[in-house]
């Protein structure tokens, strides 16, 4: 066997595990339950804080129904739903389909409010099922979960199939009921392969239920759905699932996906010791209070009256910054480069000190 040929095989193996890998460790090292599993202990039963909806959106919210039309809405073919627009909500009609927004989303912060038909008809996943399925893939059950038994990763709150909610705070049918969801997409590199899975944290009715979970892939009924590539904004849409369940008030919120930009310090010198100890001693302000620089080892640090002292990075020879703190020192030198003045800013004011020894 010759090594020209060995390389490239084992090459190969390598970049597919490291491909690979994260979606198989995601799919294995989350499935301690089977989906629908009826033994999977259901969560505790708790009652809900005292009713605050609706909530009224923020000023940079997209609203996308008011109560008015359901103009930013549409059937899964593009053509208007057959769902019905009533008073202040939208209900499902059955047989009628999903209902998804015109616009895509990404990563997002949403809230929507719903309520289960009354009177409670049905049992288990028939009774007062929907669902909030964010990018159309990733499902947050809708569910009348008021006294009705069901698998504990299908009810009311439960990333479907996936994740029971950590308590039921379900109130009962007719009254109205909010999910505040803050959902993260999941990232695909270059070539379509999953890079970071998809996250939800999710409050029903003000109570923490999901915490920042891992999604495996697509929710699905009977089904492991593995990820697969798809684009970074998908209309958000609700399940008709036969049931007439309610929907009032949805606002989202899209999140910011820019990473925070590095701030633009000039780069960072170094100075003998030598040239660093001309900077050492007392400075006095105009109304006698005293900061000091004292070196110590390779390193200055800035003594303030407060008994603060805070490490020094040097810029250049006349402006040196706090290293974890935006306070700079700028420093007027003087005869072989020994500073008699330093001016200190911070927040835009300046402030002036005379070196005194
Ligand atoms: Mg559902």
């Amino acid at each position: 066997m010759s090594f020209s040929v060995d390389v490239p095989k084992s090459y190969l193996d390598m970049l597919f595990v490291l491909l690979f890998l994260p979606t198989l460790l995601f799919a294995q090292g989350n499935m301690k339950w089977k989906a629908h599993d009826m033994d999977r202990p259901r969560p505790k039963i708790i009652t809900p804080p005292e009713n605050y909806l609706p909530v009224s959106p923020p000023s940079d919210a997209i609203v996308l129904f008011n109560g008015k039309d359901l103009s930013l809405w549409e059937d899964m073919e593009g053509n208007k739903t057959k769902w019905i627009f009533k008073d202040d909500y939208f209900e499902c009609v059955k047989g009628s389909g999903f209902i998804r927004t015109k616009q895509g989303f990404g990563d997002v912060q949403l809230h929507i409010e719903w309520a289960a038909p009354v009177p409670a008809k049905g049992h288990s996943q028939g009774r007062g099922n929907s669902g909030v399925f964010l990018m159309g893939r990733y499902e947050v059950q809708v569910l009348d979960s008021y006294d009705n038994i069901t698998y504990a990763d299908g009810q009311a709150a439960a990333i479907y199939g996936q994740y029971p909610p950590q308590v039921n705070a379900a109130r009962p049918p007719g009254e109205w009921q909010s999910y505040d969801i803050v959902f993260h997409r999941p990232r695909f590199n270059n070539l379509g392969v999953l890079e970071k899975p998809a996250t939800m944290t999710i409050f029903h009715n003000g109570v923490l239920v999901q915490d920042h979970v891992e999604i495996w892939g697509g929710t699905n009924w009977q089904r492991y759905t593995p990820y697969s590539y798809h684009p970074e904004k998908l209309p958000l849409s609700l399940q008709d699932h036969g049931n007439p369940v309610r929907f009032r008030n949805v606002w989202i919120r899209q999140l910011s996906e820019q990473p925070e930009q590095a701030p633009n310090y000039p780069p960072a010198i170094t100075l003998s010791t030598n040239d660093m100890q001309k900077y050492t001693g007392t400075y006095e302000d105009k109304d006698g209070e005293k900061f000091q620089i004292v070196l110590e080892g390779e390193t200055l640090y800035l003594l303030r009256p407060t008994n603060r002292k805070d490490e020094l990075i040097i810029y250049s020879k006349d402006r040196f910054a706090l290293r974890y703190t935006a306070i700079e020192l700028h420093f007027h030198l003087g005869e072989n480069g020994i500073p008699n003045e330093m001016t200190l800013t911070f927040t835009g004011e300046s402030f002036k000190f005379k070196k005194i020894e």
